[in-house]
């Protein structure tokens, strides 16, 4: 299968929006904006050996390189409606590139989303997704717009996709059902598209968490310059993860829900007053959205604290690719 036939037979379908004027076949995308709409833009690479394992289910990859992307726009408030896709692989295996399509091409299904170019070369594993979408102007969330005295919400349950990383790798053993849940968590994450347009006009800031709540609540705080109490028997976890807390293992659990990455759940503040509006959005879409905490002024740092109400001394922290000691 040669470049050309690859991309025809994969990746170019009819668009199924009228705003894209030009797709997947010129020399880029031409692409209608709706009126009174900005459009918002992010790009996520998942890089084989880092991101996956070379040998996970292409399907769930496909779902996988999208799936981050769109939580990105979910995080920004915005519709998600056009993406590219570059893809470096080591070589065109029109098996691994059927399925990898179908997982892609589902996902953008559910999503109204389009598929309008991208880039194919040999090479190490790389799947890169860049994806546009649309917000009315002024209405996309920040993470710089949370307040003292605002509350913090996260959506869904944390450390369920970090659990899964645990387990595959052999620091700790679930039993048949738990693991399949935590590897659905991991493999197959839902953007929460829905509730990211749910939340215009009603939060004060929003981030999704992707590298665990600690680091992803902390770029809210310092773009936002205020501070926050975070109460750790209110963070949302599985009940997997709750009875490994009270066991041996509740230094895995405790980092699994507060560092853990790849769940993609939203973490937002609101102000008080819209805690009503935050509970029909819950109720609406059937999708927990819990109070974690406050946030407090800048000086107070982030404190999250423990059952017994006592600070954590330590927090853990999230992952950093050029942290020092990081490989
Ligand atoms: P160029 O030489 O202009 O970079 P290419 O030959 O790389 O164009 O690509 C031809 C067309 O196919 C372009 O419209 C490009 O956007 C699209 N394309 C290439 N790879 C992919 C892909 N993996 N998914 C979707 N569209 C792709
Ligand atoms: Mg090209």
């Amino acid at each position: 299968l040669n470049e050309f036939e690859l991309i025809e037979r994969f990746f170019t379908r009819a668009p199924r929006s009228a705003s894209v004027r030009l797709g997947v076949g010129d020399d880029a995308a031409l692409l209608a904006a709706a009126p009174g709409c900005e459009v918002v833009a992010a790009v996520d690479m998942l890089v084989g050996g880092r991101h996956f394992l070379v040998d996970t289910d292409p399907e769930r990859l496909g779902h996988k390189a999208l799936a981050v992307n769109l939580s990105d726009m979910a995080a920004m408030g915005a519709t998600p409606r056009w993406a590219l896709l570059a893809l470096a692989l080591p070589e065109s295996d029109p098996a691994w590139l059927a399925a990898f399509a179908r997982g892609f091409h589902a996902l953008a299904d559910a999503h109204g989303v389009d598929l309008v170019g991208g880039d194919t070369t040999r090479g190490p594993w790389n799947l890169c997704v860049t994806i546009l979408g649309e917000v009315p102007a002024g209405a996309a969330l920040t993470r710089g717009g949370a307040r003292p005295g605002d509350d913090i919400y996260v959506s869904g349950a944390l450390g369920d996709a970090a659990l899964g990383v645990a387990a595959l790798t052999g620091r700790v053993r679930l039993d048949d059902g738990a693991m399949a849940a935590a590897c659905a968590r991991l493999e197959r994450p839902a953007p929460r598209v829905a509730l990211g347009e749910a939340l215009r006009g009603v939060a004060s800031a929003a981030i999704d968490v992707s590298d665990g709540l600690v680091g992803d609540l902390g770029h809210v705080l310092e773009r936002s310059r205020v501070g926050a109490t975070v109460d750790l028997a209110a963070v949302p976890r599985s009940a997997a993860l709750a009875g490994m807390l009270v066991g041996d293992a509740r230094s895995l659990a405790l980092d699994c829900v507060l560092a853990g990455g790849d769940d993609y759940e939203l973490c937002f503040t609101a102000p008080p007053d819209a805690a009503a509006r935050v509970g029909a959005i819950a109720a609406r879409l059937a999708l927990p959205l819990t109070p974690i905490g406050t946030i407090t002024d800048a000086d107070s740092g982030l404190i999250v604290h423990d059952e017994g109400g006592a600070p954590l001394a330590a927090l853990p922290r999230a992952y950093d690719h050029f942290a020092r000691g990081a490989t």
